[in-house]
């Protein structure tokens, strides 16, 4: 698993990608505690690297959403800029539907010819709706996958299984 003591690099502005793997580029939020980057996505549904409670002198503020890599923001004679750090208790929750799920997240990526986008309500038997954006191969799947994070409480719904759902495909964005 990823160090904390992972490897800080100095940059002048946010990349755009990881220079090491390519990946996305996030936020760091602090003043998580001890809140895993499961916990942070499942509650706040949004991007975003926890740091814990500590905020070293000159703190990272972004980080490689995938190797952990940090970014710090210098100016441009290298010495550390001044900047505000994003705290937790600042954060908005953003609604479910922001995430956006997959049944393969384990796999590779799967190619978006065979991957369907969908839009999931569920009501669950304490009648809270909410709506879950997930990708499957056809609707029936589509509605598994939206069951199954709602059985598996991954939703932030109190309520234990789906009373109700219905499906409506995205079209694809050109
Ligand atoms: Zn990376």
């Amino acid at each position: 698993m990823e160090s904390l003591r992972t490897r800080i690099i100095d940059v002048q502005r946010k990349p755009t990608k990881c220079p090491q793997c390519g990946e996305r580029v996030v936020d760091i939020i602090y003043g998580t505690g001890e809140m895993t980057p499961v916990e942070f996505v499942f509650e706040y549904r949004r991007e975003g690297m926890v740091g814990g409670d500590y905020i070293p002198r000159n703190p990272p503020i972004w980080a490689c959403s995938c190797c952990g890599k940090r970014f710090r923001k210098v100016l441009s004679d290298g010495t550390p800029a001044p900047v505000k750090v994003r705290m937790l208790q600042n954060l908005r929750k953003k609604p479910a539907t922001l995430i956006h799920w997959t049944d393969s997240s384990q796999e590779p990526q799967p190619d978006s010819e065979s991957y369907r986008h969908y839009l999931v309500t569920v009501t669950t038997e304490l009648d809270e709706t909410e709506t879950l954006s997930v990708s499957a191969a056809n609707e029936k799947e589509a509605i598994e996958l939206a069951d199954n994070l709602v059985v598996r409480g991954m939703v932030g719904l109190k309520g234990m299984f789906c009373l109700k759902t219905s499906v409506e495909e995205v079209p694809l964005q050109k």
